[in-house]
Order: structure tokens, then sequence, then C-alpha cells
């Protein structure tokens, strides 16, 4: 199984930004992982693009957790390419079609009426922007430590925290880990993905520890992008940090 980085640039809010959803390519299948905010589908096509594939050629998506930067663009994407295949987790599967509140959207209206005054008006505008998120049936749903068989060699890793149903991807053969948000890189280093907004803190530090079991010599961080160096030290480091 090949493993491709995409570089999704976009600006917000006037800053410039980059996401890194995944392709995971075989002789089988070509199945992106995850597909950035809603209206983001010119932009994924790009990215792919510059990695020499075309979304036309997907044959599935790949969903590691109900967020709007994770999920918000697999509507349109799914409506244009039909035949795509969705995946996700078992206990996420719930929020991405639409059969439950997704949990952001719980978390971001049971702490509004603590915030800030000033804060409020950028919260409700979050609120509205969870909400406008459409939601996409789920085809076939992973369980904790799956190897499907659509993925061959591939390794469904449930690393909840940041979410409950958060799962990652090891690649065995290229020893490579793809950690959606279990990880963000920030200066260099590893950290804990919004740590504020983790739905569990202490289970999100808790599946950093279980990634530091794997042996790992390319992590691909959805926010970050990619670290080959150190990892295990670094892994260690955040492992401390939040332990101490
Ligand atoms: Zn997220």
């Amino acid at each position: 199984m090949d493993v491709y980085t995409l570089d999704v640039k976009f600006t917000f809010h006037g800053k410039e930004d980059t996401l890194h959803p995944v392709i995971l390519h075989d002789n089988y299948e070509t199945i992106l992982v995850d597909c950035g905010y809603p209206g983001f589908m010119p932009l994924i096509e790009k990215a792919a693009q510059h990695q020499g594939f075309s979304l036309h050629n997907l044959t599935g998506i790949i969903i590691t957790h109900h967020d709007i930067d994770h999920m918000g663009g697999l509507y349109e994407i799914k409506e244009k390419y039909p035949s795509l295949k969705i995946y996700a987790f078992e206990t996420e599967a719930k929020y991405i079609n639409g059969k439950e509140k997704p949990l952001r959207l719980q978390q971001a209206e049971n702490i509004y009426s603590s915030l800030p005054e000033d804060q409020k008006p950028g919260a409700l505008q979050f609120q509205e922007s969870l909400k406008n998120v459409r939601p996409v049936a789920v085809d076939v749903t992973f369980s904790a430590g799956e190897k499907p068989t659509c993925l061959k060699g591939v390794c469904i890793v449930h690393t909840p925290g940041h979410l409950p149903g958060h799962i990652s991807l090891y690649v065995e053969e290229r020893k490579t880990f793809i950690a959606a948000d279990a990880l963000v890189i920030e200066e260099g280093d590893f950290n804990i993905a919004n740590p504020n907004f983790a739905f569990d803190l202490k289970e999100a530090v808790a599946s950093v520890i279980k990634i530091r079991a794997y042996a790992i010599d390319t992590m691909i961080c959805y926010h970050g992008g990619m670290m080959e160096k150190d990892i295990q030290h670094k892994l260690d480091k955040l492992i401390t940090k939040y332990n101490s």
C-alpha cells in the first residue's frame, strides 16, 4: 500500500494554512483519508493532481472523525462521485451519517453559556458552521485493531481523546502512521490537537502512549504534515509533558 500525503493550502480568516489528507493506493484501491472543509473539493482535486491522482480514480474515502475540517467536503465529493465507498469507525458513523448530533456541536453548545461575552459571537458562528456540515451515509465501519480487506497491510488504530470515535491508520510495510488529529505538529514538535477542546484529554494522552508502541518511520499529521526524524523521542517528550 503506497501512501501519498496531500498539501491542501487555503486561507482562513486571513491566515494561510495547510491540511494534509492522505491517499492510500495499491492495485485495487485508491482511498482518500479525510477531505477538508465544505467547499474544499476543488482544493482536494488540485492537491491530489499534484500527487498524480484524479478524484475520478478514487474508490473510497475514510473519515477519521466528524470534525468540519475532516468531513466538511465529503457531501460534495460523494455527490460528484456517487460510487465512492465511505468508511469510518463503528462508533463515529452515527455522527457522519447524521443519525446523531455531532459531538463537536454538542460540546460547542454545552460550553457556550460559560464563555466570556467577547467569545460568544465567534462561538455561535462556529456552531452554525458545524450545523451546515451535510451528513453522508457510511458504507463500511471499522472496529479497533481491524485490518480491513480493502486496505491491505493497514491496521485501524482506535485513538480516542480528540473525539471518542477518532481513528488513525498504521501502514505496516511502510512503517507509516497516519495520525489524523491524534497528534499535531507545531514548531517541529508533536502536540495534542487543541488540548482545551479535546473531548477527553486524558484519553488523548493515552492514545499518544498507544501510538508510541508502534514502529514508526514516518508520522503524518493532518495539521502539520510529515515527521520523519526523532519520532519516538518526540512522542516521549509529549507524553512526559502531559503526564508530569
Ligand atoms: Zn479534529
